[in-house]
């Protein structure tokens, strides 16, 4: 199943993805927050849908509507820094022993298609294409073995980054990470049945229609299971907390010279399986 919200900024309905269609779910009483997946949401819904068959009417063309994040409200958005040998190395930093932990703010949440905004002072506003996971059922103290059973879905992410705040303002690296804007998700959800395997998906980004990452999730260092049991060591993971696992190599800071975003630029990204999303950067005006 595919899950996604669609409507103005805070005004969003559920809805599911079926081929090019959209199918609008408000009628099942619950939109994609942390409720919804605490209790096994995309089962509960698909139960729902085979018995309303009535209600399984497309509505739109998903490519007409406004897209918003697929999941409403996540009471975290944890990323994973340097998580792809490649990536790692452009940017000049040690292959990490233990995943790399940071916040990223959760007001930092758009839909995938989104302007970006690049942050008022910025100089150096970079992108990075990213498998995001979302947990279903609350994580704590879980197995590797065991770590799929918590994971409601995925969805792709761009983690865009201010590096001069990420790394020449001091602290963690939370200020370059969490500008408005700076965390469009979605297409959709896909549940994991979606997806044959997820570490072995092609993920790309360009910019203005150049190619700038091509990767594979088989690339990461630390997957998804060892992740999501690494961290629900440090603390619980609750339904609909996001998980974003890192990026490959071809982001801006690691070209000579660095390349960076400028407002009417165009990034376009996606993970196969998971759709794609596109954001035109703008200037802040307050
Ligand atoms: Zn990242």
């Amino acid at each position: 199943m595919k899950l996604a919200r669609y409507g103005p900024p805070g005004q969003e309905r559920p809805a599911v993805v079926q081929g090019e269609q959209l199918i609008d779910v408000s009628a099942f009483g619950q939109d994609f927050g942390p409720d919804f997946f605490a209790n096994n949401g995309p089962a509960r819904l698909a139960t729902w849908l085979a018995a309303n068959p009535q209600a399984a009417q497309p509505v739109s063309l998903v490519s007409a509507v406004r897209l918003g994040p697929p999941v409403k409200n996540p009471g975290k958005l944890i990323c994973i820094g340097l998580n792809y040998v490649d990536h790692a190395r452009e940017t000049g930093a040690k292959i990490p022993a233990e995943p790399i932990i940071f916040f990223k703010a959760t007001s930092a949440i758009v839909g995938p298609n989104d302007d970006l905004v690049i942050p008022k002072n910025s100089q150096k506003t970079d992108w990075e294409v990213e498998l995001a996971v979302v947990i279903g059922q609350k994580a704590s103290y879980v197995t590797e073995a065991d770590a799929l059973n918590h994971v409601a879905g995925y969805m792709l992410h761009n983690d865009y980054s201010e590096r001069e705040f990420q790394l020449e303002r001091g602290g963690q690296w939370v200020k370059g990470k969490s500008c408005d804007t700076f965390a469009p998700l979605g297409p959709f959800l896909a549940t994991p049945n979606e997806l044959a395997d997820v570490q072995q998906l092609p993920m790309w980004l360009t910019v203005n229609g150049q190619t700038k990452q091509n990767g594979n999730t088989s690339n990461m260092i630390f997957g998804v299971k060892f992740l999501v049991s690494y961290l629900s060591q440090f603390m619980s993971l609750h339904p609909g907390d996001i998980i974003s696992t890192g990026t490959p190599a071809g982001v801006g800071l690691g070209f000579n010279p660095p390349q960076y975003l400028h407002p009417g630029d165009v990034v376009e990204l996606g993970i196969e399986g998971l759709g794609r999303s596109r954001q035109v950067a703008k200037a802040w005006a307050g």
